[in-house]
């Protein structure tokens, strides 16, 4: 089981795998989400995943284009969010406890990225994430 939480630890939540791979975005909205020049995440299937704690603290800020930042109204931190219409939640990777071993799979918006931000992996995307279906392919997951 893999475990994680917010910066204040009122949110928390836990997981029945251990994500083996992620990817990073590099776009503008990734960046604004983060702080820093791009994001880290993966996803997992929604029955891997539970609330342990802090779902009532939970806030949403969703663009109407879609982009969406689920963050604990205490801390700030942007924690784990239901993917629209799958079965799949989101999963930002500084969230998790446990040192896991992961692999890159891809680097998304790598036209969006600021020249100071030059980590890639060994395949690089100029667009976003073009499908979930892709995103799934690439991170080995099976829709069902
Ligand atoms: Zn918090
Ligand atoms: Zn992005």
């Amino acid at each position: 089981m893999t475990t994680g939480q917010c910066l204040c630890a009122a949110v928390r939540f836990s997981l029945s795998v251990e994500p083996r791979f992620f990817y990073r975005c590099h776009c503008s909205l990734c960046r604004k989400q983060t702080g820093v020049g791009f994001n880290l995440a993966t996803l997992v299937n929604a029955r891997d995943f539970r609330w342990d704690a802090g779902q009532d603290l939970i806030n949403s800020w969703v663009k109407p284009s879609g982009y969406r930042n689920d963050f604990c109204a205490q801390c700030g931190s942007t924690v784990p969010n239901p993917l629209r219409e799958s079965p799949y939640v989101w999963i930002p990777l500084g969230l998790l406890d446990e040192d896991l071993s992961m692999e890159c799979v891809g680097d998304f918006c790598v036209d969006d990225a600021m020249s100071w931000d030059t980590q890639r992996s060994t395949r690089s995307y100029h667009g976003a994430v073009e499908s979930l279906a892709f995103l799934l392919q690439k991170l080995r997951l099976n829709p069902d």
